[in-house]
């Protein structure tokens, strides 16, 4: 077989996918630049401080920042939020308070989620159940869309005061959701009920269309500062955007509720913040072609990907079905293999913290287990997919891609 025509073959067919990348990233990078231009950021900014980190403009600039670009009222950006999780659980706890129903339209939230929300057999944890906050949900439906009516009716018998949607597919056998159905799930929502808080998990898809959604109605959006708005660049953190309601308890749990964000220091500076934030879209852009590039060379290896090459991508995830444990486990090891850092490792399945099946990671990255870098990650359990998803560059992408045919052409 010649590896490099099989490649260009695949680019070529997948020039439309291209495009429309190109021209989302386009339009988001002139809404980043605009941010910065409208808040004034300069250099000043970057700087870091200390202690209780009085009057740090570099924090407060980054939240104006954040929130023009996600188009919404009020953000919070911080190093002080230590993860996705973290994020999620922030503004799920700031908002909610003893006797609050919670009802998920997108079915089970991710699996970090799961105990913080609904707790453990090891007692009081802190959990929002822990907290006599409930928690319902309503599966997708088969073909992976909200279902509208059920939504509709639970609604009215139940009247939740959260609803809550995951925009990407976490660990399930599902493709991301576009916000043109989130909107859709949103407007009926609020035909229903005005004052009950409509919470978005953001992760992954931050950039991969237009808009976000809380620029079109939801009140409260959270995601990982190691997945796509951080760029690559950004050494860690999280952070939630929304409306000023909303916000303003975030600030407080964040902190105390005395204070809010008038305090939060970070002595190593905000630069990477700024800069991982501008170089976003095309970070993601990137990705996205070069994990449908790995993605086409699957399909025509025969194997099933989510999404296949014909449809739109609404996050940053390829999601590629394998038969048994051992093949996943090979593919998982394949894309250690190809890091720029730790290549030597291999990756095994481990009871990592927050995770109800044992996982196998892949992650070869510069900033520690930072998952807009390539890698591949998978809970041990059948169906056996591996969620791929992140890399820094095109070219890193289609090395993995040459790779893979390499091991999986063979014959
Ligand atoms: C990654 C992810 C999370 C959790 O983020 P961590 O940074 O791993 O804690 C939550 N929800 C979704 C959909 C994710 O992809």
């Amino acid at each position: 077989m010649n590896k490099d025509k099989f490649i260009k073959d695949c680019e070529n067919e997948l020039r439309e996918r291209f495009e429309e990348l190109d021209e989302i990233s386009f339009y988001n990078q002139k809404k980043i630049l605009r941010a910065f231009q409208n808040n004034n950021v300069e250099l000043r900014h970057f700087y870091g401080s200390t202690g209780y980190g009085n009057s740090d403009v570099g924090r407060d600039t980054l939240n104006k920042v954040f929130a023009e670009i996600f188009g919404c009222e009020s953000a919070v950006v911080s190093p002080l939020i230590t993860c996705g999780t973290h994020a999620l659980y922030l503004a799920l706890s700031a908002v909610l308070r003893p006797g609050n129903k919670i009802l998920s339209i997108t079915g089970s939230p991710y699996d970090t989620l799961i105990d913080a929300i609904n707790g453990n057999e090891n007692g009081d944890i802190g959990s929002l159940k822990d907290f006599n906050i409930s928690f319902s949900q309503i599966e997708l439906t088969s073909d992976g869309h909200i279902d509208i009516e059920k939504m509709n009716k639970l609604i009215g018998e139940s009247m939740p005061n959260m609803i809550y949607i995951q925009r990407s597919r976490g660990y399930s056998l599902r493709d991301a959701l576009s916000v043109n159905e989130i909107k859709i799930a949103i407007d009926n929502v609020r035909k229903l009920n005005k004052d009950c808080y409509i919470f978005v998990d953001n992760c992954y898809c931050e950039f991969v269309e237009k808009t976000e959604p809380s620029a079109i109605g939801a009140d409260l959006v959270a995601g990982s500062l190691c997945k796509n708005p951080g760029g690559g660049l950004v050494p860690t953190g999280g952070y939630v955007a929304g409306t000023k309601r909303a916000i303003n308890l975030v600030e407080r749990r964040l902190t105390a509720p005395s204070i809010g964000i008038e305090v939060g220091s970070y002595e190593p500076g905000y630069r990477l913040f700024y800069q991982g934030l501008f170089v976003s879209p095309d970070v993601v852009k990137n990705i996205i072609k070069g994990n449908y590039l790995v993605g086409k060379v699957m399909e025509k290896l025969g194997y099933t990907v989510f999404p296949n090459s014909n449809k739109k991508s609404y996050d940053i995830v390829k999601s590629i079905i394998f038969n048994t444990e051992d093949e996943l486990i090979k593919f998982v090891q394949i894309i250690q293999k190809c890091s720029p850092v730790d290549s030597n490792a291999v990756p095994m399945p481990w009871n990592m913290p927050g995770y109800e099946d044992k996982v196998i990671m892949a992650a070869g990255t510069f900033v520690q287990g930072a998952s807009i870098e390539l890698s591949c990650d998978s809970p041990i359990r059948a169906p056996y997919i591996a969620y791929f998803q992140g890399g820094l560059t095109y070219d890193h992408l289609k090395i993995v891609a040459e790779e893979l045919l390499d091991v999986y052409a063979k014959n």
